[in-house]
């Protein structure tokens, strides 16, 4: 039997929940019919037990995000929208990462390193200072060192923007696969879909995460893949997918991720 078609999907999406985003779900649906993606999934910043920062839903709008996402399926029977949700990778809260893993039929569970430390979301501009108090290094280091731990964890479905640490644009000297190297091992080992994401494109570093070396790396180890737009705003739906989808193909990739039930099933790539 052959692939059932060549589709495009688009699992990376929020909603104003997390209070940086902006747009119903509704909206980020019509969106995504006009670009003619076959599904699309919404992935908004899980909620921590307690209040932890100001760029997620609060513990107890989790019913709420779930019930907002069932009524946009409801609203749209013949159009599959997927339920996920993006989670914080920290060292010591992976009980509640399997807490929220309870709380609902979930299409799938994103795994993200944002905070490579308890109190520094590496990707905030609030903390931008911090770059120039240690070298870019160490910084690269700890990330990846975060992304490798969130790998062997095997909580997630699959790991999103795997070189967010490049967002403003700070890369240590030379051939930087000494930093993923590792991470990729762990990746393929533990048998987890790594994700393209064209949000980068958007950001100062204006590159899709992951780099290319990354990718061919990625794809030595056959490491499967999913291509999102990590949308905060209906009209970055699909952002930039041409040209990620391109760099998949150029690498070598033919087929990419769907999900659904927390299962992963390969399509074609278009
Ligand atoms: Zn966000
Ligand atoms: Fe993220
Ligand atoms: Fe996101
Ligand atoms: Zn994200």
């Amino acid at each position: 039997m052959g692939y059932p078609k060549c589709m495009r999907t688009d699992y990376h999406m929020h909603t104003p929940l997390c209070g940086h985003a902006i747009g119903a779900p509704r909206d980020y649906i019509l969106a995504a019919q006009k670009q003619g993606l076959a599904e699309i999934g919404f992935s908004d910043h899980n909620p921590m037990p307690t209040q932890f920062d100001d760029w997620r839903m609060a513990p107890e709008e989790l019913p709420q995000y779930i019930e907002m996402i069932h009524a946009a399926q409801r609203e749209f029977p013949d159009y599959p929208v997927r339920l996920g949700l993006e989670c914080d990778f920290i060292p010591s809260f992976e009980g509640h990462i399997h807490h929220l893993a309870a709380q609902a039929e979930w299409d799938y569970l994103i795994g993200s390193v944002h905070y490579i430390t308890p109190d520094w979301d590496v990707d905030n501009p609030k903390h931008l200072k911090r770059w120039t108090e240690q070298p870019v290094e160490e910084i690269w280091q700890k990330y990846f060192d975060a992304y490798t731990l969130m790998a062997e964890s095997c909580l997630f479905d699959f790991l999103a923007h795997p070189d967010l640490v490049k967002k403003f644009g700070h890369r240590p000297e030379g051939d930087l696969s000494r930093f993923y190297k590792g991470t990729l091992d762990a990746v393929a080992e533990a048998g987890v879909v790594l994700e393209i994401n064209t949000a980068g494109l958007r950001k100062d570093v204006h590159e899709i995460y992951p780099s290319r070396d990354f990718l061919v790396a990625a794809h030595i180890r056959n490491i499967p893949i999913v291509i999102n737009s990590d949308a905060h705003s209906p009209k970055e739906v699909a952002a930039d997918f041409d040209a990620a989808y391109m760099l998949a193909r150029d690498v070598g990739y033919t087929e990419v991720m769907t999900f659904k039930g927390r299962k992963a099933m390969p399509v074609a790539i278009s």
